[in-house]
């Protein structure tokens, strides 16, 4: 057996039980052990961390622990400078894309109406989640931290928050997607892309209400859905508005 040290930046804290936060922790464990499997045993998903440095130098995640390491875990913090040290992770993903897992259905139907590929379904497995994420390059987002700690997984993120309101304004503040929202452009029962369409041709399948206050109307063409700016889009914008210092995102 060897002896570590091992200590927990910023918001990493979150998985540690509160009387070992932001503290240099002392850990045993079998010489070989990797940096990845430590950190992990800690209840940390390794997706949940940019940048490990062991006696002050940056590491990979398959680095092999030896007695008396010192070792620094730092969180994914897009503004964080870590200059010219590397981050275990590869690089971000360019374009943002998600799957969320059987628990998240509120979320995924307010990240699709905000024009977020999402992918879900109430019957995905571990399995499908970690190959679809990796096949299709889709951030995971769970409540789940042994899902993140797949080492297929390379972009995943637990969500905080139990409240599918707030998950959403979390996910968009982590992922800094406030200037990425393209509401109605994306169908919230499929993900289909949607298309604007003209009020005469769908004037037969809706309410006259609906036709007398609205007039840009949008569809998707694999479900039919029909969509418009209705008060629940509204009252959404408004609380997104708030929570970004007021500034017109959308
Ligand atoms: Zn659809």
């Amino acid at each position: 057996m060897i002896k570590v040290h091992i200590r927990f930046y910023e918001e990493l804290n979150f998985f540690i039980r509160p009387e070992k936060r932001k503290q240099l922790i002392e850990r045993h464990c079998k010489e070989g052990t990797t940096v990845k499997a430590l950190i992990e045993t800690c209840g940390i998903p390794h997706t949940e961390v940019d940048l490990v440095l062991v006696n002050g130098e940056s590491r990979g995640f398959s680095y092999q622990l030896e007695n008396n390491d010192r070792i620094s875990v730092y969180p994914v913090f897009e503004s964080f400078d870590i200059g010219k040290v590397s981050r275990v992770r590869p690089a971000p993903l360019r374009v943002i894309r998600f799957i969320l897992d059987v628990h998240l259905g509120k979320l995924a139907k307010r990240l699709r109406l905000l024009g977020f590929d999402t992918l879900y379904s109430n019957t995905y497995t571990d399995e499908e989640l970690s190959e679809l994420s990796k096949k299709e390059r889709r951030i995971i987002l769970t409540r789940d931290t042994g899902l993140l700690k797949r080492k297929i997984i390379t972009h995943g993120y637990y969500v905080r928050s139990r409240d599918p309101k707030e998950q959403l304004f979390e996910v968009i503040r982590r992922f800094d997607l406030f200037h990425s929202l393209k509401p109605f452009s994306r169908c919230i029962q499929c993900n289909e892309v949607l298309g604007e369409i003209r009020k005469d041709k769908i004037e037969q399948q809706l309410p006259d209400k609906v036709l007398e206050k609205y007039d840009r109307f949008y569809s998707c063409k694999r479900c039919n859905k029909i969509y418009w700016l209705g008060s629940h889009w509204k009252s959404m914008k408004k609380t997104l508005e708030t929570i970004s210092g007021n500034q017109h995102y959308l």
